[in-house]
């Protein structure tokens, strides 16, 4: 994109220097932009006042595009075209991700328990327990569930796996949302409602989803323990959901408020995770787990910081229009904790599939 644009006479500003704006001239006009509309990004100072979110990032906006164009321009370059491809991006490595595991679910053993035994034994031969997962040898895979099984080949356990499916959709659907709200919410005033509040919704779910994991298989022999967590978190969930649905709360003025909320949801999993190091203390597991979900923590505050301040484009306005601005900062920074979280609930579950009994 070159700097052509910038006096870019402004789609919806094209009766401003004739004479006597009638209503005759505004259907023609009107009628003008339908027939051949052209794909003009306008400036901060042109935009709608339910466009205006952020007054560092000066110009390149798509302001009331029709439908059409507004989904073409996904292949373009704007000032949404980044936050819309990043979390595009998270999306399709997670939809491979989850057809890895779907495929191990088909075929049995399969690349993902070796990727996670393989990086769990590095940080467990480091810790110097020699303790590694048991062997699983005894186990398959089947029917979305793990079975154990004794040497006379009688099922001894069957694991659930759809709280693994859980964390990979749940966090699928907030990627894919936040990302067709990039893209869309710059159509009309309702559609831009409509998408902010799916994105914060996207959020919530991806929060609460990825507690599913570690929370079901770390306490699967406390099944009142896992109970409590699961529905405190999906309630606290549900709750959040409900808050953002409201309007107003979409305004950039909440922007600090929402954030505070997702950072609550996310920070609420210190207490089962306290409980699990207690619980699990001389299993090394745990802390290959502990270690990814921190390095996460860390991804999703730094990007919360990000998000709020708005850190770089507030030091120089209209440098950061196309790339490397705040919100993209943020964006890179969610798929990043989304993939250390993946490795964290990848050893507990795998941890979870070598333990056939709950017995101590
Ligand atoms: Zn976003």
């Amino acid at each position: 994109m070159n700097g052509e644009g910038v006096k870019r006479k402004g789609l919806f500003s094209g009766g401003k220097n004739r004479d006597g704006i009638d209503s005759e001239t505004k259907s023609e006009e009107k009628y003008q932009r339908k027939k051949k509309f052209d794909r003009k990004l306008v400036k901060y100072d042109a935009l709608p006042d339910y466009l205006k979110d952020n007054e560092f990032i000066l110009d390149y906006y798509r302001s009331e595009w029709p439908i059409k164009d507004t989904i073409i321009s996904v292949f373009s370059w704007h000032n949404e075209t980044l936050n819309v491809w990043t979390h595009l991006g998270g999306f399709l490595i997670f939809a491979a991700l989850t057809m890895m595991s779907f495929m191990e679910i088909i075929q049995g053993q399969g690349f993902l328990s070796g990727f996670s035994r393989s990086i769990s034994a590095v940080f467990m031969t480091a810790n110097n327990s020699g303790e590694l997962l048991p062997d699983l040898k005894s186990r398959q895979v089947s029917h979305g569930l793990v079975l154990h099984v004794d040497d006379e080949g009688n099922i001894i356990n069957a694991l659930p796996l759809w709280p693994w499916f859980v964390f990979l959709v749940g966090t699928m659907a907030g990627l894919v949302g936040s990302s067709l709200s990039h893209l869309l919410a710059c159509h009309s005033r309702s559609l831009n409602l409509f998408f902010r509040q799916l994105d914060y919704a996207g959020i919530s779910v991806m929060i609460v989803s990825s507690f599913y994991t570690p929370i079901y298989y770390i306490f699967y022999c406390n099944p009142s323990t896992r109970l409590l967590y699961l529905s405190s978190i999906s309630i606290l969930g549900i709750l959040a959901i409900i808050t953002l649905l409201t309007p107003a709360l979409s305004t950039p003025y909440f922007r600090p408020f929402r954030a505070t909320l997702f950072l609550i949801m996310g920070f609420s999993g210190v207490i089962p995770a306290g409980h699990a190091l207690a619980l699990h203390w001389s299993e090394p597991y745990i802390f290959v787990a502990l270690a990814y979900d921190l390095a996460m923590a860390a991804s999703y505050a730094i990007g919360v910081a990000f998000y709020v301040s708005r850190i770089p484009e507030r030091w120089k306005p209209g440098k950061f229009d196309i790339t490397g601005n705040s919100h993209q900062i943020f964006h890179v920074l969610v798929v990043a904790g989304a993939l250390a979280h993946y490795a964290a609930s990848m050893v507990i579950l795998d941890f979870r599939k070598g333990s056939p009994t709950c017995e101590r």
